[in-house]
C-alpha cells in the first residue's frame, strides 16, 4: 500500500463543510467593494523575488526569513507572494494603468510566508486587499477605512478596534530613527536578539516586536505623532474628522507601525481580543514612495489587506458563519430503465429553474438506501421514479422533512409543482 501523503506544515484544506463561511466573506467583500467602485485586479502568484526586495525593505520579517523563494530550471530567482501590494503596483506600472493617474482595484487570493505555524498563522494564508493609486489627500485614506469597516460589518463583525497611526513623510522619519535609536541603544543590553539586530537596521521595526518583554521597553519610547511634520499633521488631522463624521470609532496608537518598509503618514490596524495573540484582521496604511520606487512616476498609493483565514475563525466563533447549503431536491431511481429518464427529467428541471438545487443518485442502490442518502443530503423533497411510475408517466414527491406527506404528480406537471413547492422564482415553467 502506498504511504500517505501529508499536507506541508502551516498549509490548510478548506473542507467542504467550510466552504460556506470562506464564500459568505468573499462575496460579502465583492458587494461592498462594488458598492465603492472598486474593480477587481488579479495578479500573477509568482514574481521575481527583487520585487519583493525592492518593495518590503531587506529589515522586515518577511524578506528577511519568511519568503518561499526558488530558482526556476531558466535560472529566474522566483518568489511566492507574500502579500498583494507589491504585485499590483508592480503590474499598475507595467501596464500603464496609472496614465490617468487614478485608479481604485481589489483582489483577492493565497499568500505565502514561511512563518511558524501556529493558531491564525499559516504558510499559506489568503488575503482580502484594496488598492488605490492616485489621490494625495485624507479622503481616500478615510474611504478605504471606512470600506473595511463596512465589510466588517455587513459580516456581522462588530466588536472590533481601529488602531490609527501617523509614520510622517521620510525626512520627519528620519529624524524620528535617530531618536529611536538613541533611546533604543540605552536599552541595548535588554533588548532581545531580534531587536538588537533591527537596532542597527531599522530600529522602528522594534516598535513591532511582539515579544510582551519588549513592549515595557517600546511603552517609554518616544513617539513620532509629536514630531510630525505640518503637512503629516494636517493630514492625519483630516482623516481623523472624516472617521468622527462617520462615526466610526478610533484609537489613536503613537507606536504603531506596520511591517513593511514601505509606509508612509497613515497606517491602520482593526484588531480583536478574541483571537488570541494573532489580534489583527487587517492592517494597511499609506505608501506615498513605492510606485517611484518599482521605476513608476510619483504616484500616491494606500491599501489595506484583511487576513481571510483570522475572519472565517471570528465567524465562526461568533456563529456568524454561513451554513452549509443542502439540495432542495434529491431524485430516487428505483428499477432498471429509470436512470436514463431520471437524468433527462433532472436535466429538464434544471433548464426550468436556474436556482433550483437537485442532486440525483448515482451508482443505483436499494430503495431504502436511497432514501437514506437523501435524508443524508439535507434535501427537502425527494423526487421518487420507479419502473412502475414510469410505466404510469408519473413521478411521487415525497416529503422528507413532513413524515406522510407524499404525492404523485404527471411529468408534465412536476416542474410547475416544485416550483410552487420550493417558492422558486425566474423560471420558465412548462
Ligand atoms: P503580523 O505582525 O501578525 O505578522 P503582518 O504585519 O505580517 O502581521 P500584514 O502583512 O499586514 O501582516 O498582513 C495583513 C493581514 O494578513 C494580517 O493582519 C493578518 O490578518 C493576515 N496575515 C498575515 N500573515 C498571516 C499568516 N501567516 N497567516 C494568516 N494570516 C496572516
Ligand atoms: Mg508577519
Amino acid at each position: 500500500m502506498g504511504k500517505i501523503i501529508e499536507p506541508l506544515r502551516g498549509v490548510h484544506d478548506v473542507l467542504p463543510a467550510q466552504a460556506a463561511a470562506w464564500q459568505l466573506l468573499e462575496r460579502t467583500a465583492r458587494d461592498v467593494f462594488a458598492a465603492y467602485g472598486y474593480e477587481e485586479f488579479r495578479v500573477p502568484i509568482i514574481e521575481q523575488t527583487q520585487l519583493f526586495k525592492r518593495s518590503i525593505g531587506d529589515f522586515t520579517d518577511i524578506v528577511e526569513k519568511e519568503m518561499f523563494s526558488f530558482v526556476d530550471q531558466g535560472d529566474d530567482a522566483i518568489t511566492l507572494r507574500p502579500e498583494a501590494t507589491a504585485g499590483i503596483v508592480r503590474a499598475v506600472i507595467s501596464n500603464g494603468l496609472l496614465r490617468d493617474n487614478r485608479l481604485r482595484v481589489w483582489c483577492m487570493g493565497p499568500m505565502f510566508r514561511r512563518e511558524r505555524p501556529q493558531a491564525g498563522r499559516f504558510r499559506q494564508f489568503h488575503q482580502i486587499d484594496a488598492e488605490a493609486f492616485g489621490f494625495a489627500g485624507p479622503d481616500i485614506d478615510a474611504e478605504m477605512i471606512l470600506l473595511s469597516a463596512r465589510l466588517l460589518r455587513r459580516l456581522g463583525l462588530s466588536r472590533l478596534k481601529l488602531l490609527l497611526n501617523s509614520l510622517g513623510t521620510p525626512a520627519a522619519r528620519a529624524d524620528y530613527r535617530e531618536r529611536l535609536t538613541e533611546y533604543f541603544t540605552l536599552h541595548e543590553a535588554v533588548l532581545d536578539e531580534d531587536s538588537r539586530r533591527r537596532l542597527k537596521g531599522n530600529p522602528l521595526r522594534i516598535l513591532d516586536s511582539k515579544n510582551p518583554e519588549m513592549q515595557r521597553i517600546v511603552a517609554g519610547a518616544p513617539v513620532l505623532l509629536d514630531a510630525l511634520d505640518a503637512e503629516s499633521k494636517e493630514h492625519f488631522e483630516g482623516l481623523c474628522a472624516h472617521l468622527r463624521s462617520a462615526g466610526i470609532e478610533y484609537h489613536v496608537e503613537p507606536h504603531l507601525v506596520r511591517g513593511l518598509d514601505y509606509y508612509t503618514r497613515t497606517v491602520f490596524e482593526w484588531t480583536t481580543d478574541a483571537l488570541g495573540s494573532q489580534a489583527t484582521v487587517c492592517a494597511g496604511g499609506r505608501y506615498d514612495g513605492l510606485v517611484g520606487q518599482l521605476g513608476g512616476s510619483a504616484t500616491p498609493g494606500i491599501g489595506w489587506a484583511m487576513g481571510q483565514e483570522r475572519i472565517v475563525m471570528l465567524l465562526e466563533k461568533q456563529g456568524l458563519a454561513a451554513v452549509r447549503a443542502s439540495p432542495d431536491v434529491y431524485v430516487v431511481l428505483v428499477g432498471d430503465h429509470t436512470e436514463i429518464q431520471g437524468f433527462r427529467l433532472a436535466e429538464q428541471l434544471r433548464d426550468a429553474w436556474p436556482d433550483l438545487k437537485l442532486q440525483i443518485n448515482l451508482g443505483g442502490g436499494s430503495f431504502k438506501s436511497q432514501f437514506k442518502r437523501a435524508d443524508k443530503s439535507g434535501a427537502r423533497y425527494a423526487l421518487v421514479l420507479g419502473d412502475d411510475e414510469l410505466a404510469r408517466g408519473v413521478a411521487a414527491v415525497k416529503d422528507l422533512r413532513r413524515e406522510g406527506a407524499q404525492e404523485e404528480c404527471t411529468f408534465d406537471r412536476i416542474s410547475e409543482r416544485l416550483g410552487q413547492l420550493l417558492g422558486l422564482k425566474g423560471g420558465i415553467a412548462e
